[in-house]
């Protein structure tokens, strides 16, 4: 994928650093247009945001997960998600603005799961368990970090 590439090489270029290029996986399911899987150094994108909004969601997207990695790297994990590490990685290293949502239609994508967070990635719960969990009947926790999910009010990134 060459927009991956390209900001690898600057990042590589910025920090003096050889880092390999991330995995890219097409997995990514429910709302969110792709997430940074930080300790497998991987990339999910949304197979079907993909598609429907081509060039422009590699082009947001790709940098905007990249920067989840990098800054993992380079820093370990960030106070805040979207915080000034970020803000840095995307604005300085990459070049391109820090917006921190993606704006694709996801109406196709919408319902059957909602998003929830962990320490360490997004989770998609169904319908069934995110009413659970509404209900305090349930909770669920992540199988990597171990912490509890919790509800990831969307637009956030
Ligand atoms: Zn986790
Ligand atoms: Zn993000």
């Amino acid at each position: 994928m060459r927009c991956l590439r390209e900001k690898l090489q600057l990042a590589n270029a910025y920090f003096g650093t050889d880092y390999s290029e991330p995995e890219i996986s097409y997995q990514q399911r429910g709302t969110s247009a792709g997430s940074a899987y930080l300790q497998h150094w991987q990339i999910r994108l949304n197979p079907i945001l993909l598609i429907e909004n081509q060039q422009p969601f590699v082009d947001e997207v790709v940098p905007h997960e990249l920067a989840h990695l990098l800054v993992y790297r380079r820093f370990g994990r960030a106070a805040a998600p979207h915080g000034k590490e970020w803000r840095w990685m995307m604005e300085q290293v990459l070049g391109v603005s820090a917006s921190r949502t993606h704006k694709f239609e996801t109406a196709s994508v919408q319902s059957k799961t909602y998003p929830y967070l962990c320490a360490c990635q997004e989770h998609q719960l169904t319908v069934r368990r995110h009413n659970r969990v509404m209900r305090k009947e349930a909770e669920y926790r992540c199988r990597h970090c171990g912490e509890l999910l919790r509800f990831h009010v969307k637009g956030t990134g």
